[in-house]
């Protein structure tokens, strides 16, 4: 079992700062579980908490949502299939239950929804009480993949919403671990995929798990021209938009097929101007997705199945004490890091 050592926390004090602080031990109450957290994946939430530039940045702050960690102890009342010493992931948040998002079987949309890692304390730190609700247990599955069942579940959410079937043309705008996951998911319900991206690392990655097709935007291909070769000039069936660029989501909107889909699940404050008669003139369905609904486990055996590949989303890795440089690595380089992994116990 993980012995979790000296009991410490990441802890955002001020705008790009972080500073390693010493930790109580902590409890958990009914209905919640202990989690000796192994390893916390870096989410571009995270750099902008960390660069002060999310809503929601309100220090200090212990950041992390996406992890992967082994039951230490048990609270009461818990019911359910953990024991001591399983491996899980967590689905970092929580609802209410009563809101009318939430009774209408949406709690992803709660209206008063807790982050772990945003509006509560998140896994920079040794140890951490979740309710038991949210630890999914994962077998023997690594604590390094463990922590890409979060972002995967993101992508499934986005996938889930399309209903992408076999053989549709699918276009991904953007290759970050959300882009990446969209690619897994849809080149497994047999989908033919296109990816886009600004950085040929994160193309290659796209292929590696299962894109049949690239291109560099802003490269000397016109994604138009390429999109409509590759579909044979119907346009693709579903557009996932990866990025929250107002550009790249227009572009979306005039790239996908008549009757099409499109997906947005980029985040961004900006505006979208689109042209209203595009709505009926193409009958168009375009959908917002945020965090999953129910899609947890799902994900978890998204990522089994494909263990033997899905590890090189992860491209670098920092211990706990390095935190801050590993939050400063990843806001000053966005292409090469794809996920940046911080170990915060061995395993
Ligand atoms: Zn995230
Ligand atoms: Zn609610």
């Amino acid at each position: 079992m993980t012995k979790p050592g000296p009991l410490r926390a990441a802890v955002t004090t001020s705008k790009s700062n972080v500073e390693i602080r010493d930790t109580a031990a902590v409890v958990p109450g009914p209905r919640e579980v202990l989690v000796t957290v192994e390893r916390v994946g870096l989410c571009g939430s995270d750099i902008h908490l960390f660069s002060g530039d999310h809503p929601y940045s309100n220090y200090p702050l212990v950041q992390g949502h996406e992890f992967s960690g082994v039951i230490a102890e048990i609270g009461p009342d818990v019911d359910g299939p953990l024991t001591l010493g399983d491996r899980v992931a967590i689905e970092p948040f929580t609802s209410c239950g009563s809101c009318y998002p939430c009774r209408t079987e949406h709690p992803n949309c709660c209206e008063n929804i807790e982050i772990v890692g945003v509006h509560r304390s998140g896994a920079l730190q040794t140890q951490i009480v979740v309710p038991a609700a949210i630890a999914h247990s994962i077998g023997d599955l690594s604590a390094d993949l463990g922590t890409l069942c979060e972002p995967v579940s993101i992508a499934l959410q986005a996938v889930t919403r399309a209903a992408v079937v076999a053989g549709e043309f699918v276009l991904v705008l953007g290759a970050g671990p959300i882009g990446q996951g969209i690619v897994l998911a849809t080149s497994e319900l047999g989908a033919d995929v296109m990816v886009s991206d600004l950085a040929q690392n994160r193309l290659d990655l796209a292929r590696h798990l299962g894109a049949t097709e690239t291109i560099l935007a802003g490269g000397d291909d016109n994604l138009a021209q390429r999109v409509e070769q590759w579909t044979n000039g119907d346009g693709p069936a579903v557009v996932f938009d990866a990025t929250g660029a107002s550009a790249v989501i227009r572009s979306g909107f005039d790239l996908v097929a008549a009757s099409g889909r499109l997906v947005i699940v980029g985040l961004s404050n900006d505006d979208v101007s689109l042209p209203i008669v595009e709505f009926t003139r193409r009958e168009l369905t375009v959908l917002g997705s945020r965090l999953n609904t129910g899609l947890f486990p799902e994900a978890v055996e998204l990522v089994k199945r494909n263990a033997d590949r899905i590890g090189a989303m992860i491209t670098q890795r920092y211990s706990l004490e390095d935190a801050q440089q590993a939050l400063t690595f990843a806001h000053d380089h966005p292409a090469e890091a794809i996920k940046v992994l911080i170990e915060v116990s061995e395993s």
